[in-house]
């Protein structure tokens, strides 16, 4: 297991992660990495891999869209009711 160095591409501050992570979180910025390992074909016998960091969807974003889509399904089942009663 090895420890990883990689540079925060948010602010630049030093961010360590193990090379089984899946995402880690500056300790500058407060901001969360999903990494992305990706092996590095331009190096010889030693599989030596890179490793991208890319910015995580935050999980609130996932709830605010769940929760829209609840209310739209909800306003058109009220319309829905609406509607055949008006006529009915
Ligand atoms: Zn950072």
């Amino acid at each position: 297991m090895n420890l990883i160095e990689k540079k925060c591409p948010c602010c630049g501050g030093t961010l360590e992660f193990k090379d089984n992570d899946r995402s880690c979180r500056c300790e500058y910025c407060k901001k969360s990495f999903v990494i992305e390992k990706e092996a590095n074909s331009n190096s010889g016998v030693d599989q030596e891999y890179d490793y991208q960091l890319n910015i995580a969807p935050s999980p609130f974003r996932a709830f605010f869209y769940i929760a829209f889509c609840l209310i739209l399904v909800l306003v058109l089942f009220v319309f829905g009711l609406v509607f055949s009663s008006m006529f009915s």
